[in-house]
């Protein structure tokens, strides 16, 4: 490990620069935070915390004069002041441009395109009346509307029929929009891609997400998926070309639809460790924090393979309260071989707020569908008097 160990500065403070920094910590590596809440997740593990917005151009400055190297665990980052960061000569991984890809989904799904990686159909609108000719020129009855800069965790998509744009009050984005052809799935997967600053390579083996409809969020995930090794090596191989594309090292996560006919189609690729990977911790060899440390140090890239099969749920904020909290069950829960417990520190729930994950590994597919269809009949967030 290069010496003096350099300091880490993180945009963004929450879970997954919380459990970037559980990784950080065992290498003796400190970690500086960026992020407006006092009680974000990260802060608290945190060397120092600057509390400010991740949208303030003068404490990214402010951070990157206290840190060697700068990463973020968030999206929404002001990426101006990355770029300046870089003109500056700091090392900011994944790089200002690939943030600047991704960050706007209409600037992402455009990239896939002229990338040759394949994603659905789509089409970009600029304002509301564009919409309804541009559907019916596709020919499309169902379509997913995603605005291109305002969402994450299903916030910002909304499946829609073209019926729907009769009425132009039904239009719920305004400004930039990305019209996508519906695809109807058979599975869900992610694949997680780390590229080093030499160009070397690794991917986590696909996993398999499992949505709540309601929520739009991932409720739990498997892996290794349930794919063929053709499928295994395709999901992989269109993965690898997305991460390689943004031309820049740093932990990629790319998830992608098989559709009906057997095709991989790139949905959208996360420039950080994702909800997707949080089982590597207990899972893989290698975390996809730890991984992105090793990237970040210049250190050898991990082993990215499952020790055993492995699920995650995540631990929402149940849909009846917002406030202080406790994890019901959790005797029950931790009487359970294999299972680990993970609460971010998040002072109050809210309705499908992220408060948690459970991790479950367990020594064959069928049995770790059991202990989890167990473990999730037991998580409950109640709230505290
Ligand atoms: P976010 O960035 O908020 O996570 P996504 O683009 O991942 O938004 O969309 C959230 C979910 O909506 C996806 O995981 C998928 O279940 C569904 N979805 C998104 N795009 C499509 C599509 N073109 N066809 C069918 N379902 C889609």
């Amino acid at each position: 490990m290069q010496q003096p160990l350099p300091v880490i500065g993180i945009i963004g403070g929450g879970q997954l620069g919380r459990m970037f920094i559980e990784e950080a910590l065992r290498y003796n590596v400190s970690c500086v935070v960026l992020d407006s809440d006092p009680d974000a997740p990260a802060a608290r593990l945190a060397q120092h915390h600057i509390q400010a917005s991740i949208t303030d151009a003068e404490a990214i400055h402010q951070l990157a004069a206290q840190c060697d190297v700068i990463t973020y665990e968030i999206e929404h980052v002001f990426v101006d002041a990355l770029e300046e960061l870089e003109q500056l000569g700091k090392t900011v991984y994944p790089s200002a441009g690939a943030l600047r890809i991704i960050q706007d989904k209409t600037k992402q799904k455009a990239f896939y395109r002229s990338h040759d990686i394949a994603t659905s159909d789509f089409v970009l609108v600029n304002e509301p009346t564009a919409w309804l000719p541009a559907v019916r020129n596709k020919g499309w009855t169902k379509f997913v509307a995603k605005s291109g800069t305002d969402g994450y965790d299903g916030k910002g998509v909304q499946l829609m029929h073209v019926d729907d744009l009769l009425d132009p009050s039904a239009i719920p984005f305004n400004g930039a929009v990305v019209l996508e052809e519906f695809i109807v799935c058979e599975k869900e997967i992610s694949v997680i891609v780390a590229v080093d600053a030499s160009g070397n390579t690794c991917c986590y083996p696909a996993v398999e997400m499992q949505f709540d409809a309601k929520a739009n969020l991932v409720t739990y995930l498997f892996s290794p998926a349930t794919l063929s090794a053709q499928q295994q090596e395709e999901a992989r191989a269109l993965a690898l070309k997305t991460a390689l594309a943004l031309n820049s090292p740093g932990i990629f996560a790319v998830e992608m639809f098989l559709d009906k006919a057997g095709h991989f189609l790139v949905n959208e690729t996360a420039p950080r460790p994702h909800n997707s990977g949080h089982h590597t911790i207990e899972a893989c060899y290698t975390s996809q924090y730890e991984q992105l440390l090793r990237i970040l140090l210049h250190a050898p890239l991990g082993s990215t393979n499952l020790i055993k099969p492995a699920a995650m749920i995540n631990i929402l904020g149940d849909e009846s309260f917002s406030g202080p909290y406790e994890l019901a069950n959790e005797s029950e829960i931790l009487r359970t071989e294999g299972v680990y417990i993970h609460m971010y520190g998040k002072k109050t729930a809210k309705p499908n707020r992220k408060l948690g994950h459970i991790t479950i590994l367990a020594d064959n597919q069928q049995a770790l569908i059991a202990k989890t269809t167990y473990i999730q009949s037991l998580i409950q967030i109640k709230p505290l008097p």
